[in-house]
C-alpha cells in the first residue's frame, strides 16, 4: 500500500500529525514540501530520528510526471501525470505578458457529457484528492517556480469534488491568495451556493456555452437537472455573498451555438449579473458530433460577428488565445486542456 502523501496536508494538519511536536517543526515541513523537496532525508533543519519517521509514515508524492510535451509556439507546457487507476493532465501556460498559470485537474475523467469535450467522452472513474490535485501544481512549478495564477479548467468538474477541492487550496492557499484562483464550473448550483456560504473566496468561471435552454441541455446534459433560471439564481447569490465579478465561458461550435438568438439570450442570462463572457473557440477533437454533425470550429467570421452581437447589447468579451492547441494534438488530447 501506498503511503499517504504529506504534499496534500496544510500545516494546520501537519501540526495535528506531529503532535506533540512543536509547532514550528509543522511549519519547517510544510516550507520544504512547498519548496519542492523530493525527500524527508533532504529536510536538514529537522531530528535525523524526525526524518526517519516521516519516512517510514509517509511520502511526498503519490502521483509522478509520466511525460511532459512542450509546446513551442504558445510555451504551453502539458504534462501528463499518472495516478492511481490511470492518467491525469495538468497544463503549464504562459500569457502574452510572461505570465505562468497552471490548468489542474479534480477528477480522472468526468462525468458530465458535455458533447464537445474529450474528457467528457471518457467518462468518470474517480475523485481525485487533496494530494493528486495539490501534487499536480507542484509537478508544474518543478518546471516553473513561478506561477501566478491557478485554473481548475483540467479534467473533471471541480464543484463535483468540493472536498478535494477545498482540501488542495487548503494548501495551495498558503502561498497564493485565493483572488489568483479560478475554479470553472458546468454550472452546478448547488455547489455555487457553497462556494458561496463556505468558500473559498476563489474566482468563479461558469461554463454557460448558451443560454438557450433547449440547445444547452442538448450540448450540455448537466442543463436538465441544473436549469437555467436556476442557475442564474444561484450566480446572484454568489455575487451578493461574494461580490465578485464572474466569468462566463462560451465554448463556441461552429454554426452551432453563434446565431443571433444566442447572443440574445446570453444577453438576456447575463442581465443583473456583473460578468465578463469568455469567448472559446472549440478546438477540434475527433470523433465528436452533434445532431449527426462532426463538430466544427467557427469560421474567424462567425466568432467576430458572435462576438460583435455581444458587445453591441453592451457584454463585456474576452476572446480566448488559442495557445497550446499544438500540443494537445500531439499527444492525443488525454482530455485536458481544451481551452488553449
Ligand atoms: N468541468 C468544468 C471545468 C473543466 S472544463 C467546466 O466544464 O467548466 C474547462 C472548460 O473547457 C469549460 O469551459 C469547457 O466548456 C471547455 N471545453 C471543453 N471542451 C472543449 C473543447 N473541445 N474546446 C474548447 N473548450 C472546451
Ligand atoms: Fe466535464 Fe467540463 Fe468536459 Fe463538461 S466541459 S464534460 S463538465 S470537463
Amino acid at each position: 500500500m501506498l503511503k499517504p502523501s504529506l504534499s496534500g496536508v496544510p500545516v494546520s494538519g501537519l501540526e495535528d500529525i506531529l503532535s506533540p511536536l512543536p509547532r514550528y517543526r509543522a511549519k519547517q515541513i510544510f516550507d520544504w514540501i512547498n519548496a519542492g523537496v523530493s525527500s524527508f532525508e533532504l529536510m536538514n533543519n529537522l531530528p535525523f530520528s524526525l526524518r526517519r519517521e516521516l519516512d517510514e509514515r509517509f511520502c511526498l508524492r503519490k502521483t509522478s510526471v509520466l511525460n511532459s510535451v512542450k509546446d513551442d509556439a504558445g510555451g504551453a507546457v502539458k504534462l501528463q501525470i499518472s495516478v492511481e487507476g490511470g492518467i491525469i493532465e495538468a497544463v503549464a501556460l504562459v500569457d502574452a505578458a510572461g505570465r505562468l498559470t497552471a490548468c489542474l485537474s479534480t477528477q480522472l475523467g468526468c462525468a458530465m457529457g458535455c458533447v464537445f469535450c474529450k474528457t467528457g467522452s471518457l467518462g468518470f472513474t474517480r475523485n481525485l484528492d487533496g494530494a493528486e490535485i495539490t501534487e499536480q501544481f507542484y509537478h508544474i512549478r518543478g518546471l516553473h517556480p513561478d506561477i501566478s495564477n491557478i485554473v481548475f479548467m483540467g479534467m473533471g468538474e471541480p464543484l463535483l469534488n468540493l472536498a478535494g477541492l477545498r482540501q488542495a487550496l487548503s494548501v495551495l492557499c498558503e502561498t497564493m491568495s485565493t483572488r489568483r484562483v479560478t475554479v470553472s464550473t458546468c454550472g452546478l448550483t448547488d455547489g455555487i451556493v457553497s462556494l458561496a456560504d463556505s468558500g473559498p473566496a476563489v474566482r468563479l468561471a461558469v461554463s454557460l456555452t448558451t443560454a438557450r435552454e433547449t440547445l444547452r441541455r442538448r450540448l450540455m446534459p448537466v442543463s436538465a437537472a441544473h436549469p437555467l433560471d436556476r442557475l442564474k439564481e444561484s450566480l446572484l447569490y454568489y455575487q451578493k455573498r461574494q461580490g465578485r465579478r464572474v466569468t462566463l465561458e462560451a465554448v463556441l461550435l461552429g454554426g452551432v451555438n453563434t446565431s443571433e438568438a444566442d447572443a440574445a439570450a446570453m444577453t438576456g442570462f447575463a442581465r443583473g449579473l456583473d460578468v465578463v463572457v469568455n469567448l472559446i473557440p472549440w478546438n477540434p477533437v475527433e470523433n465528436l458530433s452533434f445532431d449527426g454533425m462532426p463538430l466544427k470550429e467557427p469560421s474567424r467570421a462567425e466568432l467576430s460577428s458572435f462576438r460583435a452581437a455581444l458587445e453591441a447589447r453592451g457584454l463585456k468579451t474576452v476572446l480566448r488565445r488559442k495557445k497550446g492547441r499544438g500540443i494537445s494534438g500531439a499527444c492525443g488530447q488525454l482530455g485536458v486542456c481544451k481551452l488553449y
